[in-house]
């Protein structure tokens, strides 16, 4: 039987590093990204590109309705981007990854898929409560009893900080394509991003502690 997996896909630097990794662990690739009232509308047409590129079928939800229960700084523009010291960061959105992975999985299984990757991490932890591997394990069992069918959920960077997720991207090959085509940032800016908000600063770190590590001088 063929090995079949289905990307939780945004085309950000860490889900298109997951596509990749993906790529090179299955027989058949599928990706979704879910449409939630994004900002910036440039994200969901950067991973449809990206998709594009890499020959994988691209499905986008509709998850408007996750706006609707709970506006978030990452729909609403007159909500700030902020990160207090004790306090869940409120780019944080209740919910967002236990349903994004329960709507994969239900897609996985439609389309013959026993695999569910997705690019969360403990290590940079933001203080996303459903990034922690207790989350993912936990949601894993719970999504095999709803469905009667053995999901693996995968992930791949759960354990890397962000310079190992450069590393991961460039032992795939695909280091340059990562971080000229994919997009991280808040404020919607593709590649290297606007360099102030705290995606950028966190995608930046990465990068330079990864390319110092391999001796590259940046100019
Ligand atoms: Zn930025």
């Amino acid at each position: 039987m063929k090995r079949k997996a289905v990307v939780v896909f945004s085309g950000g630097q860490d889900s298109t590093t997951c596509l990749f990794w993906a790529q090179q662990q299955f027989d058949e690739v599928e990706a979704v990204t879910f449409n939630y009232g994004q900002r910036h509308k440039l994200e969901l047409e950067c991973a449809a590109d990206i998709a594009r590129d890499l020959g994988v079928k691209h499905h986008v939800l509709d998850m408007s309705l996750l706006n609707q229960l709970a506006p978030n700084a990452l729909t609403r523009d007159d909500i700030a981007i902020e990160a207090e010291e004790g306090k869940l960061p409120t780019t944080f959105v209740d919910g967002r990854n236990l349903l994004f992975l329960s709507f994969a999985a239900v897609l996985a299984k439609q389309v013959g898929a026993k695999h569910v990757v997705t690019g969360v991490c403990e290590t940079d932890f933001s203080g996303y409560p459903d990034c922690r591997d207790v989350f993912i394990k936990s949601l894993n069992v719970t999504l095999n009893l709803a469905m009667d069918y053995q999901f693996v959920i995968d992930t791949p960077l759960m354990w890397l900080d962000k310079s190992q997720t450069w590393e991961l991207a460039d032992q795939l090959g695909a280091f340059e394509y990562v971080r000229t085509r994919t997009l991280t940032c808040y404020n919607g800016i593709m590649a290297d991003g606007c360099g102030e908000c705290p995606a950028c600063r966190l995608r930046a770190n990465g990068l330079h502690q990864y390319l110092s590590r391999k001796g590259v001088v940046e100019a």
